[in-house]
C-alpha cells in the first residue's frame, strides 16, 4: 500500500489518475467506510509504525515493508 503524507500532500490529484483500482479520492470524497484511513495514513508516519515524520516528499529510499496494524491484517494479492 501506499500512504499519503496528510501534511505534505498538496493536493495535485495525480495520484488520482493513476491508481489502477481508483482507492485514492478527493478529502471531500471520502465516505464513511473509508474514514478510517485518514488516520491511518498520518499514523503510518509516525512512531506507532515507521517513525519516519514528515520524509519531505516521495523518494525511493522511503520503503518500509511495515504497514499500519490495520491495514497488515488485510489479504495480500498477487
Ligand atoms: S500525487 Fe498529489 S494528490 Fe496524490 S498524494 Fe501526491 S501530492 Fe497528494
Amino acid at each position: 500500500m501506499f500512504y499519503i503524507h496528510p501534511d505534505e500532500c498538496i493536493n495535485c490529484g495525480l495520484c488520482l489518475s493513476v491508481c489502477p483500482v481508483d482507492a485514492v479520492v478527493w478529502d471531500e470524497e471520502i465516505t464513511p467506510a473509508s474514514q478510517a484511513f485518514v488516520a491511518i495514513n498520518r499514523v503510518f508516519f509516525g512512531d506507532e509504525v515507521t517513525g519516519w515524520g514528515s520524509p519531505g516528499g516521495r523518494d525511493e529510499k522511503w520503503v518500509s515493508d511495515k504497514d499500519h496494524p490495520f491495514v497488515a491484517t488485510y489479504e495480500k494479492v498477487a
